[in-house]
């Protein structure tokens, strides 16, 4: 693969990053993760407005305008194979004398890579993915997508520990999100999902799905839900860029109402599928 790195194309094994970087050593930096399909990078307008979000939450600028992110990604995508790929952008605070304060007059590190997209296997979205309840021990900027994750990344070991492929998350009793994904949940025909707070990440995905909601006249209702209610959901699902949208259909070893996935479900999970279809046609 091709990546880009501080203004420049090369191959993936000969970008480095010297020992320095902030983002080595703090973690102090930022990411964003953005489906490309048919070659075309899906909702970029959403993502490069949430990256920028996120340089605002740690007070970094942001390098380049909105037409030049275009035309970089753009590139990327271009000198990579692969029809549907997945991009990944990092902005660090650059290299600098360790000192946790800013340093002054420092270029951020700028990368990008592009792996191909898996699709989420038919198996996942017919049976449903197993998950486990965990409490949500992060800080309370979790609307920045920082590239520390340590809590995400030990949450997420757990749940593959008991054989789940999701972690999701409770802060004091109530849902907040998954280690890498939104959680929604379905009571008596309406969509639940907790709010877009400094709680969790705004899912780009999280909004589509509220979106096509909205559109196709399902019902959907925002609030602070208990562990108890999550239970005993309808319906669980997970959203993500690059897991779409996943039933939920085990929780901590016990199955979500008869373990299978929900008929709103299949009804969303079928718009999103005509929505991405259809916007690559154009
Ligand atoms: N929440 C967290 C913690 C995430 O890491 C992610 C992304 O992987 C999401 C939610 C879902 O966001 P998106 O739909 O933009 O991929």
């Amino acid at each position: 693969p091709i990546v880009y790195l501080n203004g420049q194309f090369l191959p993936l094994d000969q970008a480095f990053v010297p020992v320095l970087d902030r983002g080595f050593v703090f973690g102090d930096g930022i990411y964003e993760v953005v489906p490309v399909y048919s070659r075309l990078a899906f909702r970029i307008e959403e993502h490069l407005h949430r990256l920028q979000h996120s340089l605002d939450g740690i007070r970094l600028d942001n390098p380049f305008s909105r037409e030049q992110w275009i035309e970089l990604i753009e590139e990327l995508i271009a000198r990579n194979d692969g029809e549907d790929q997945y991009l990944y952008l990092q902005l660090t605070r650059g290299v600098a004398k360790r000192d946790h304060a800013f340093p002054k007059e420092v270029t951020p590190t700028v990368f990008m890579m592009s792996s191909l997209l898996v699709h989420p296997p038919q198996a996942l979205v017919e049976t449903g993915v197993a998950a486990v309840s965990v409490v949500d021990n992060r800080w309370d900027r979790c609307d920045i997508k920082a590239i520390s994750l340590l809590p995400n990344v030990l949450l997420r070991q757990t749940a593959v520990d008991h054989q789940a492929a999701e972690a999701v998350m409770f802060r004091d009793g109530i849902l907040t999100e998954g280690s890498a994904s939104n959680i929604f949940f379905v009571e008596n025909g309406v969509i639940m999902a907790p709010p877009k707070d400094n709680h969790m990440l705004p899912g780009i995905t999280y909004d589509l799905v509220l979106e096509l909601a909205d559109a196709h006249g399902m019902p959907y209702e925002i609030g602070k839900y208990d562990q108890e209610r999550v239970r005993r959901a309808d319906e669980l699902w997970m959203t993500s860029s690059t897991r779409e949208v996943l039933p939920i259909t085990q929780l901590d070893g016990q199955p979500i109402n008869n373990g299978k996935p929900g008929p709103l479900f299949k009804k969303m999970y079928a718009l999103y599928q005509d929505y991405k279809a259809h916007v690559m046609r154009r």
